[in-house]
């Protein structure tokens, strides 16, 4: 199976939208978030595990140590290795969705992650919300039509 990855920054969206989209792709939401907590409603690491269950992963070995600035200017990513052994395991299996809050790709830490991925061979693409909550809907939808039942 090829292994396939995306990334995704949460800010300005819902965890019902991005729950579509995982569960439409077979994934696990694979969360670096150093502290994972927010003050946007459903973002806690809390109620992710409450609302993905098993599709949900918190890795803080990916996390950047550096989140609030403090060592100066820079990404420290907590246990780049180890961390990404724990993807690979996951990527043996399921597509994975590494998750951070920031809008921007290019100055969020998932992009170091992202770039430590590719190296290792598995390219990592944007998750765009509205295309795979599309799928999710007219997989759905399918299914009440009864399509799939007709199709043997
Ligand atoms: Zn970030």
């Amino acid at each position: 199976m090829k292994m396939k990855a995306y990334h995704f920054g949460y800010q300005g969206h819902k965890p019902e939208d991005l729950l579509l989209a995982v569960e439409a792709l077979g994934a696990v939401l694979c969360d670096i978030r150093y502290a994972p907590y927010s003050r946007q409603p459903g973002w806690s690491k809390k109620a992710l595990v409450a609302m993905f269950g098993a599709a949900y992963r918190h890795i803080p070995e990916l996390g950047n140590l550096n989140y609030k600035g403090e060592y100066g200017a820079g990404i420290r990513i907590a246990d780049l290795d180890g961390g990404l052994e724990t993807v690979f395991k996951i990527l043996e299996r399921r597509p994975v969705v590494v998750m951070c809050v920031c809008r921007e790709f290019e100055t969020c830490h998932r992009l170091t992650v992202a770039e430590a991925l590719q190296e290792l061979g598995v390219y990592a693409d944007g998750l765009d919300l509205t295309m795979h909550a599309t799928i999710a809907e007219t997989r759905v939808l399918n299914q009440q039509l009864g399509l799939f039942r007709n199709e043997k």
